[in-house]
């Protein structure tokens, strides 16, 4: 009956579901329901008995599955961001292409070809894996300086297909053989290689490089919410007067996937407060206005990570909160030591990364890795055992695993992505969104 009812009103009301005239496509890139949790825990006020909710947990619809169209069912962000940019699974390593290496056309693509504005931000480098697939179309995710020039070489209308990117890759753009930056001001884009600089950008269409490869990690950055800067920044950009035809991004928290990578929870945890940040940004844009769609999901899962290890019964948050620095950062200084280091200089060091306290005999390991020929994984190996068992954190892998995503929505048709779907199908939703929009 109600069916019925609601059937007839739509009718009534031309027949037309109402589209999306923006789309925000948001991608953790790595972030499983562990990272969330985590996340949940580790911003909790502990002066309040609950658990406080995250804006994940206010805008969560559904799950997504991510196995690529290889015989593993464990993806890597190429196939899985070529799933999500174009409706199309592929094989690991591919960029916007079939499994016949066949060019498929991405949301992006499509965006652009309908006169929209369009956007990336990645806090990688902007040619890495995920905002490659919607932009590039490449065999392999390795060939990053063909993924560079495809950006300037691909025109849509005449016109480079993205109006702004944002995020790190100057190796890639600025190079002896090419100079990409300067073939994209020929093309009348602003240009700022500084993320301090993101105020002087007024209009589009606009290019922001903030790194050579990737931007250092949040906890190594003086603004650690560097995706919430730059998505703040890109809507007030997309949000202008000429935005007539409406406007695509896709903005990657891209280092929660690296950190995980290097199973370092501390640096993890800032990047899930950096993409939280962000979209609370986007989220506010969205319901201010009734014209717009936020999605948000992750690519795949990285790291295994489990909340509590060998059998112990906690998880604690606040021994993670006790790092202020990534373990890559630790490492290298660490690496500065001579062979032979007193135990002084031992704690000396570790005190300018963290204020957990470590024993006696942590720090004696940590001495003796230095004077080992395999310092650094040794490094590596006891760094990470000791914020381990500090916060009770389990790893399983220096790799990604195949559990199911989540997907987050709100906005105009949220409602589509509520339950189970295939990644593909989030693509297939917002190119239904698209498809309205001409
Ligand atoms: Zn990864």
């Amino acid at each position: 009956m109600l069916i019925t009812s609601l059937t007839l009103l739509i009718s009534a009301c031309g027949g037309e579901e109402k589209k999306a005239k923006n789309i925000i496509f948001m991608i953790g890139d790595g972030m499983g329901v562990s990272q969330t949790t985590a996340y949940r825990y580790y911003a909790d006020d502990p002066k309040t008995p609950d658990v406080e909710t995250t804006v994940f947990d206010e805008l969560l619809v559904g799950t997504a599955s991510t196995y690529p169209a290889d015989d593993t069912v464990v993806t890597d962000s190429a196939a899985s961001a070529t799933a999500l940019s174009s409706g199309i699974k592929s094989y690991n390593g591919a960029i916007g292409v079939d499994v016949d290496k066949k060019p498929v056309l991405t949301l992006l693509e499509r965006a652009k070809q309908l006169g929209m504005t369009t956007a990336i931000v990645a806090t990688s480098q902007i040619n890495h894996a995920t905002p490659a697939s919607f932009m590039a179309h490449n065999e392999s995710r390795r060939n990053y300086n063909e993924i560079a020039d495809a950006y300037a070489d691909e025109l849509i209308n005449d016109k480079p297909k993205a109006d702004l990117m944002l995020g790190g890759g100057t190796d890639y753009f600025i190079r002896d053989d090419r100079n990409i930056v300067d073939e994209f001001k020929a093309f009348g884009y602003h240009y700022i290689d500084s993320l301090s600089k993101l105020n002087e950008l007024s209009e589009l269409p606009a290019l922001g490089l903030f790194a050579p490869t990737g931007m250092p990690h949040a906890i190594d950055s003086d603004n650690q919410h560097r995706v919430a800067a730059m998505t703040k920044k890109s809507l007030e950009l997309l949000d202008s007067e000429d935005n007539k035809n409406g406007f695509f991004i896709m903005i990657e928290g891209s280092q929660i996937d690296w950190c995980a990578h290097n199973n370092d929870i501390a640096c993890s945890m800032k990047e899930m407060d950096d993409f939280a940040h962000a979209i609370k940004i986007a989220k506010e844009y969205v319901d201010r206005r009734d014209d717009t769609i936020l999605v948000i999901t992750a690519d795949h899962t990285t790291g295994g990570l489990s909340l509590g290890a060998n059998g112990d019964y906690r998880w604690e948050a606040a021994a993670v909160k006790k790092f202020s620095s990534s373990l890559n950062i630790i490492i290298s200084d660490f690496m500065a030591l001579p062979k032979t280091t007193t135990l002084d200089v031992v704690l000396e060091t570790w005190v300018k990364h963290s204020t957990l306290a470590i024993s006696e005999a942590q720090a004696t390991t940590i001495q003796k890795a230095l004077a080992s020929p395999l310092k650094q994984s040794k490094l590596k190996k006891e760094l990470v055992a000791i914020i381990n068992s500090a916060s009770n954190t389990g790893w399983t892998t220096g790799g990604h695993s195949a559990e199911d995503v989540q997907v987050f929505a709100t906005g105009v048709n949220a409602h589509l992505f509520n339950g189970h779907q295939n990644n593909t199908d989030i693509a297939k939703k917002l190119f239904k969104q698209l498809q309205n929009n001409n």
